[in-house]
């Protein structure tokens, strides 16, 4: 298997087969993220996925779950990802999902036509990125995204059958707009309903413009407590839609994994716990891993 550079993949997609189609992102500017950064956008040639998807299908004998990389696949043509997506079926009839990384955006940019092509070649779940629901969030991390575009591109996935999973990112708007980040991110989440919902905490990557931002002061954290808040507030104020909560990322306060709304007073409680007893509440700024 060949695989150009740094490797990312989501944590729910630990046990998946990763065949690399694309690499980097062909935004690459948000302000919090080092993914890509070493990297220039650019296609693998169709014979070298081709190779990989042989080679995988020689060394793994039950493969149930693929997921393609690197950064928003969806960006390539539909025709050439009909192509891959045809070449992995007939490569693993037993495999029941494939996966990929897409921006909203990309989501947008395709015809609903077209994502009924890709559902029915094999694709079901689509990983994105929102980050935030507030518009000068969005704006303030470049994250080339307005909360329209988001909501159009999640409702061409939904006509198309095809899951969303949608990353938020706790401590995004820093300090002075928690509150305004959270609230319009839960009032965005509730018009687009995703499938599933990973929100995750803002972890400051070396390297990145976030990084100087913190430095120079032009970005102040928000606290471990207000980091809490947002979750429950989340938690709270989300509608009644049935959906898969990864709110178990290592960087997270709280672990909380489970289906939404079924699982909200469990999860509430814990997150009412930590504000009541944990020590990091104490802190003014939370220690995270860089992912
Ligand atoms: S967060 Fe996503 S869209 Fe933004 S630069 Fe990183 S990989 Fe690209």
């Amino acid at each position: 298997m060949n695989y150009d550079g740094k490797i990312y993949r989501p944590w729910p997609e630990a046990n998946s087969l990763l065949i690399q189609t694309t690499l980097g992102c062909t935004h690459n500017k948000c302000t919090f993220c080092d993914m890509f950064r070493e990297k220039r956008f650019r296609i693998k040639k169709i014979e070298e996925i081709y190779n990989d998807i042989d080679e995988a299908r020689q060394i793994c004998r039950q493969v149930e779950s693929i997921f393609l990389i690197d950064g928003n696949v969806l960006a390539l043509k539909t025709e050439f990802l009909l192509d891959i997506l045809g070449n992995i079926t007939s490569s693993f009839p037993e495999c029941s999902k494939i996966a990929l990384y897409a921006g909203l955006n990309d989501l947008r940019r395709k015809s609903v036509e077209e994502l009924k092509e890709l559902r029915q070649a094999g694709l079901s779940l689509v990983y994105t990125g929102l980050e935030s629901g507030d518009r000068m969030t969005l704006k303030r991390i470049k994250k080339g995204l307005t909360p329209e575009q988001a909501e159009e591109g999640m409702a061409k996935a939904k006509a198309a059958g095809i899951d969303i999973l949608v990353s938020i990112i706790f401590g995004i708007g820093g300090k002075e707009r928690s509150r305004e980040h959270i609230v319009k991110t839960t009032k965005l989440l509730n018009i687009m309903k995703p499938e599933q919902i990973a929100p995750m905490v803002l972890a400051i990557q070396p390297g990145t413009e976030l990084e100087k931002q913190v430095e120079k002061s032009e970005f102040i954290q928000a606290t471990p407590l207000q980091i809490l808040e947002e979750e429950k507030y989340l938690l709270e104020n989300l509608a009644d839609f049935d959906t898969m909560y990864w709110g178990d990322h290592g960087n997270n306060i709280v672990s909380s994994k489970g289906r939404l709304p079924a699982s909200r007073e469990l999860f509430l409680g814990k997150i009412d716990h930590a504000i009541a007893n944990h020590p990091v509440t104490k802190q003014e700024v939370l220690l995270t891993s860089p992912w």
